[in-house]
């Protein structure tokens, strides 16, 4: 926890009180404070806490039924009179249930099956859909507030239902009548929302292809760096601070939080019509995913070796300017040329 210092002010006021009482859905969804930082596994155990963060307490104080199986989540689906077949939505849901439990048979559901025993499903026109989210390039959205699908009915709906769908395993907002609020989600408010996004797309594409243009590569390029399960472990049990921590350790002269920061931006700048050139960002990001890669080989140079062609293979397809990619591809071999002369 070296990186403390870099959190805002109110964690430490959250850290330091015993109980986290008081808090209702309408000042979480106002607030901007982090309020679903993991508070630490003490605090959360308390059974007088009001705010829950994470599945295991949400399970443990049995607010979500552990590892729901096929037929619970089937069951769901049916038992939600709020899912009807309008285009062809519930089949879809089906489908996904039946290949997210084949594919990923160890993958706790039980966010998935408490989001569809919830679900609103709305259909907007592309107007409509446009001026809701003030963004032409929204199709389709997830609203873990509202527990809501909200989807553009004139575009084929196949395409991007299942990206929603995957949101749904992950994200989970609810206030119970006794006052305790379950937030568990990834992103603290909009910081990390980028990597959400990324992750929530390769998740989908590893269930059904996700015809969402958010730049999957990253995570190609991530798990370069973090090893595929302990990837996992931070996306579906923690949140955005401990995708932080782990790039501390791997590279302390890095700050995680610009890291983390520029690639929001990048994001932003991706669905934003006004900006036609984010290469400086670009640049500035991959930049520091090739410094954590290249630090990796003082933790174990055999695997950094191992993994130094496919890294490079993916920082070769990146989707950038011809010119950025090559200044990025000549900074990842000289640097890694220069790191080798001064070892001897
Ligand atoms: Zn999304």
């Amino acid at each position: 926890m070296k990186i403390k210092a870099k959190y805002p002010i109110f964690l430490a006021l959250l850290l330091g009180s015993s109980t986290i009482i008081g808090y209702s859905i309408e000042e979480l969804k106002n607030s901007n404070k982090t309020v679903n930082f993991s508070i630490s596994d003490d605090n959360t155990k308390t059974a007088d806490n009001k705010l829950i963060t994470d599945i295991y307490t949400a399970e443990e104080l049995s607010y979500l039924d552990k590892n729901p199986s096929y037929e619970d989540l089937i069951n769901a689906v049916n038992n939600n009179s709020n899912i009807d077949n309008s285009y062809n939505i519930k089949d879809y849901l089906y489908k996904y249930i039946k290949d997210i439990c084949s594919k990923k048979p160890n993958f706790d559901k039980a966010i998935l099956k408490r989001n569809i025993e919830l679900l609103k499903l709305n259909y907007y026109s592309a107007e409509q859909i446009k001026n809701i989210t003030n963004n032409e390039f929204i199709n389709a959205f997830f609203d873990p507030n509202e527990h809501s699908i909200n989807i553009n009915n004139e575009l084929k709906i196949e395409d991007y239902i299942y990206h929603e769908f995957s949101h749904m395993t992950r994200v989970l907002i609810e206030e119970k009548e006794n006052g305790v609020v379950i937030n568990i989600g990834f992103s603290i408010d909009k910081y990390g929302k980028a990597f959400e996004e990324e992750i929530n797309q390769d998740f989908t594409n590893s269930i059904e292809y996700d015809y969402s243009t958010y730049k999957v590569e990253n995570i190609y390029l991530l798990k370069e760096i973090i090893n595929e399960e302990d990837l996992n472990d931070i996306y579906n049990n923690h949140n955005i601070y401990s995708l932080e921590e782990k790039l501390f350790e791997i590279n302390d002269n890095i700050d995680p939080n610009y890291f983390i920061n520029t690639s929001d931006t990048q994001n932003i700048l991706l669905f934003d019509e006004n900006i036609n050139n984010d290469y400086d960002v670009d640049y500035e990001l991959y930049k520091m995913y090739i410094d954590y890669f290249l630090s990796l080989k003082e933790i174990d140079y055999s695997n950094f070796v191992e993994n130094y062609d496919k890294f490079y293979d993916i920082l070769s397809s990146i989707n950038t300017d011809n010119i950025i990619r090559d200044k990025l591809i000549f900074y990842l071999e000289d640097t890694y040329q220069k790191s080798l002369t001064k070892k001897m």
